[in-house]
Formats: C-alpha cells, sequence, structure tokens
C-alpha cells in the first residue's frame, strides 16, 4: 500500500482507505494508494504553508534552481526506472515511457535554468516617481494532473510553479500516480526542504475537490477534462482562487492539395496513435482537401493497416487503453460510426499475444466523417482519426474552427502566404506548420482557447501564470 508523501515523509491516508492500481495491460490489480480525503489534503496544505514560510520560501531564486538542476540531473539517472513504473501503471509501450521520462528531466532543467530569470519593470511615470513591478510566487500552488502523461505534465506544471518560488501539493490522477510518488522522494532526497512537493493520491471528487476548495491554496493548476474544468472553476471561486485550465482538444490536422505527402503521413499517423490516442493534442481529425482526398486515405490507411497494438512490454506502437471504463468510451463511439453507416478506411491489429484482461483497441481511421457528426466534434481519447474533404481555403478555416475546442492545429501545405493565413485564422493555442508538435516542444508557450482552457503552461510564459505582479510606486524629490 503507498502512503501519501507529505513534508518529505510517507504519510499514511487518515481513512485508511485504499484504490486498487490496475495495469492496463492485463487488467490486474499490482498495488494499492491511500485513497486521500479532507483531512490528508489539510495536512499537505499547511505542511507547504510552513515550507513556503520557512525554509523553500527563504531560499534565493538562484538557489531554488540549483536545486531544481539538482533534481533535474537525478531524474536523469532514474530516468529507466521512472519510464518502468510509467510503462506499468499507464500501459505506455517503453519507448513513449522513456520519451516521456526525457521530457521530465527537460522541464526541470528548463525551468531550473529560468529560475532566476524572472525579471519585472520599471515603467516610466511621472516625474518625482519610480515605479516598478515585481514577480512573486502565489504562495502555494495546488496542482491536479491527469493520468495520460503524469511524468510531463507535473514536470510542466510543479517545474513551473516551484521555480517562480511556490510551495506545491499535487494530486494525481487516481488510475496513475507512482511516477509522481517517486519524483518526490528523489526531489526530497536531493534536498528540497519538507513541505515544498507533497503528493495526496485519491480520487477527484474527494481528495481534488478538497484540494480545491481549500482556503490554504492560492492557485489552482488543473489539466484534465473540460467536464471537471468547469466544476474546478466553480469550486475555485468559493475562495477566489485563480486556476489555469489546461483541457481537452479535438485538434485538426489540415492537409493541402500541394503538401509534401511523404513527409505529412508519419506525423499524421503519429499524432493520432501516440499514447493510444489518450493525448490531449491528439490529432483527432484529418481535414484534406478534396483533390488529394483519395490519395492521403490510402496512405494513411495503409500506415494504420501496419500499426500494432499490445502490452507496454512488447513496445508496440500502441498500448491499451488506461481503464475499462475508457475502452468501453472509444467503442460507444466506434459503434455510432457502424450504426451511422461510416466507413472504416484502415484499421491495425492488436496482437495475439495480447492479455486477454487487458484494454485494447485497434487504431481506426474513419473516412467521410460529417462535420458535426459526434466522432468530428467530441474528444475520444482513444486512436481513433476522422477524416473529412474540403475543397477551398476558407471551408477548411470554417471547418478547423468548428468545434468547442481550440488547443492545437496543423497546416500542410508548401504555399508560404497560405501558411501564414491559416496560422492566424485558425482559433487555437498553438499552430504547427508542416509540422506537428514539434517533438514536444518544452519550450513552447502551450493551452487553448474556448473549451480547451485558460492560461498558459511551458515555456518562459507559464511562469507568469505562476507568479502574481505586484506593482510599487515610490514617490521622492
Ligand atoms: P479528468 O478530468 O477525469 O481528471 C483529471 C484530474 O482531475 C484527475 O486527477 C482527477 O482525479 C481529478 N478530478 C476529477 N474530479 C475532480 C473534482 N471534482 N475536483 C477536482 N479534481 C477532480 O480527466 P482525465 O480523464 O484524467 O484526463 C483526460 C482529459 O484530460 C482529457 O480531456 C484530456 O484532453 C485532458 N488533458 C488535457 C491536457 C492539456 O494540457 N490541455 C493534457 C492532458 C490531458
Amino acid at each position: 500500500m503507498r502512503h501519501h508523501f507529505i513534508d518529505n515523509q510517507w504519510v499514511p491516508g487518515v481513512s485508511g482507505a485504499s484504490i486498487a492500481v490496475i495495469d492496463p495491460s492485463t487488467g490486474e490489480t499490482f498495488d494499492h494508494l491511500a485513497r486521500g480525503n479532507a483531512e490528508d489534503i489539510d495536512k499537505a496544505v499547511h505542511s507547504a504553508r510552513r515550507s513556503y514560510e520557512g525554509a523553500w520560501g527563504a531560499l534565493t531564486a538562484a538557489e531554488r534552481g540549483r536545486l531544481l538542476m539538482k533534481l533535474a540531473y537525478t531524474l536523469q539517472d532514474h530516468a529507466e526506472e521512472l519510464a518502468l513504473i510509467e510503462a506499468q501503471d499507464c500501459g505506455k509501450p517503453l519507448k513513449q515511457a522513456r520519451t516521456d521520462a526525457a521530457a521530465l528531466v527537460r522541464y526541470f532543467e528548463f525551468y531550473a535554468g529560468a529560475a532566476d530569470k524572472l525579471l519585472g519593470h520599471t515603467i516610466p511615470y511621472q516625474s518625482g516617481y519610480t515605479v516598478m513591478t515585481l514577480r512573486e510566487p502565489h504562495g502555494v500552488t495546488g496542482h491536479i494532473v491527469p493520468w495520460n502523461y503524469p511524468m510531463q505534465i507535473f514536470g510542466r506544471s510543479v517545474g513551473g510553479a516551484l521555480a517562480a518560488g511556490n510551495a506545491c501539493v499535487v494530486k494525481p490522477s487516481e488510475d496513475a500516480c507512482l511516477s509522481l510518488l517517486r519524483i518526490a522522494e528523489l526531489a526530497a532526497e536531493v534536498g528540497f526542504p519538507a513541505g515544498a512537493l507533497n503528493i495526496v493520491t485519491g480520487f477527484g471528487h474527494e481528495a481534488g475537490d478538497a484540494l480545491v476548495r481549500h482556503a490554504g491554496i492560492d492557485h489552482v493548476s488543473f489539466t484534465g477534462s473540460p467536464t471537471v474544468g468547469q466544476m474546478v472553476v466553480r469550486a475555485a471561486t468559493e475562495n477566489y482562487t485563480p486556476v489555469t485550465l489546461e483541457l481537452g482538444g479535438k485538434s485538426p490536422q489540415i492537409v493541402f492539395a500541394d503538401a509534401d505527402l511523404d513527409a505529412m503521413v508519419p506525423v499524421v499517423v503519429n499524432a493520432i496513435v501516440q499514447n493510444a490516442g489518450q493525448t490531449c493534442s491528439a490529432g483527432s481529425r484529418l481535414l484534406v482537401q478534396r483533390s488529394a482526398y483519395e490519395a492521403v486515405i490510402e496512405r494513411v490507411a495503409q500506415a494504420f493497416g501496419r500499426l500494432r497494438v499490445g502490452p507496454a512490454s512488447m513496445d508496440l506502437d500502441c498500448g491499451p487503453l488506461i481503464r475499462h471504463t475508457q475502452l468501453q468510451r472509444v467503442q460507444g463511439f466506434l459503434s455510432e460510426v457502424q450504426a451511422d453507416g461510416l466507413r472504416i478506411a484502415g484499421q491495425g491489429e492488436v496482437v495475439a499475444e495480447a492479455p486477454s484482461g487487458g484494454f485494447y483497441q485497434a487504431p481506426t481511421l474513419v473516412r467521410d466523417v460529417p462535420l458535426h457528426h459526434r466522432l468530428a466534434q467530441q474528444e475520444v481519447f482513444g486512436p481513433v482519426i476522422a477524416a473529412m474533404p474540403f475543397d477551398e481555403e476558407a471551408d477548411a478555416v470554417q471547418m478547423a474552427n468548428a468545434t468547442d475546442y481550440g488547443l492545437v492545429a496543423s497546416v500542410w501545405t508548401r504555399d508560404g502566404g497560405r501558411q501564414m493565413r491559416m496560422a492566424r485564422q485558425v482559433r487555437s493555442g498553438q499552430v504547427f506548420i508542416n509540422n506537428y508538435g514539434a517533438g514536444g516542444g518544452i519550450e513552447l508557450p502551450f493551452g487553448g482557447v474556448k473549451a480547451s482552457g485558460w492560461g498558459r503552461e511551458k515555456g518562459f510564459e507559464a511562469l507568469y501564470g505562476f507568479t502574481v505582479l505586484k506593482t510599487i510606486s515610490i514617490k521622492h524629490d
């Protein structure tokens, strides 16, 4: 049974209740977590507050940066161990889990370097005044993390918050927390003062809700679904707590007839298949100019036909989905596809060796999906892509913007003018031209518009969200 990590110690849950940890590759329980409640959260928030007002808060920005860098090096030394933990806990193929561990290291390295470069301004004002701005930490920040990329999302959110000087309380997903508990233990070993980083495990409606409502929390960083995001915002308003929301997406991959199809196909396929499609920025819609539509469908379908799905340990193209209910959700979308007479143009294969208890879904390309079909509008969170043709550039813009979401988009064209027109007209937090995701893009500000969220994480921009701006005006002769 895993305990919470509070005040640099393993602390048993107050209730003694537990949550089973299930291996998605087999469906079997292999561990248990403490089922945290409001009392556990209260302990963690008090520990963080003591640290913020004590040893952690007393460090200079350079000292904080040095500790973050020490942690980055230690995480690098433990990268394989962390990847193996994440692979089993989330069902990720090992190569994906290794990529996630490398990104985690890079987040801490990046934010370590940024810690002492977060500057305020001086503002030209009336004579006889000197006016300046300071960027101060919020104080104690709460971080709610989903199960799809625990290490990466922890790195970008907690790495930035610590660099800015906050003390953190993290509530990971009940479906995947083991890597984060190990990271917190490593942080204590490299010298993070007690209380700077606390982890409380548990369900969202219990521990998560208690964290958001706690009067001692000064900022919440929430990454998860839009529905829960709205609940978090409502709960946070009780104490006027500011919230960053990193929510879902229905990201379009827009292919014009003049695109380099050889370069495009593997990137477009990977953008939906990575992490078995359980990625907020999954490229889950394929919009193709009509004159190239059949050629693109054929090539993407062929690539899908080569994809193999199996347990994390086999390290194939896709692992299982996170849990049984997620598999049912994806299968629900595919049942509708069948009932509505839509055509499946290509599908991967679940290998015979995949354990029967695992949660496997073959990657699926569905063609000619009407713009307002549920598959073209809602987040599936599985390896399913909805393809549809468009005629003119203006149609591509209109279709790209015709969902509730606006997280990421890609545009594939050789026409420089069109690249810029599309980049400006697509409503989305990030637009990639002739690439997708920029290989992780730790340095690149990330976040959504519309139902994809508020605020930005990643890059230097995140540090603004993890600080409060104070204006100081000095009157002098
Ligand atoms: P989820 O919303 O169900 O859960 C996310 C986290 O919120 C979990 O830790 C959960 O325990 C917690 N939670 C649940 N109910 C809560 C409540 N009432 N109060 C406080 N916390 C609560 O999402 P999920 O299924 O874990 O993750 C998938 C979703 O996350 C998808 O929509 C995906 O697009 C989104 N996501 C977004 C990003 C991004 O950066 N924009 C990144 C990854 C995932």
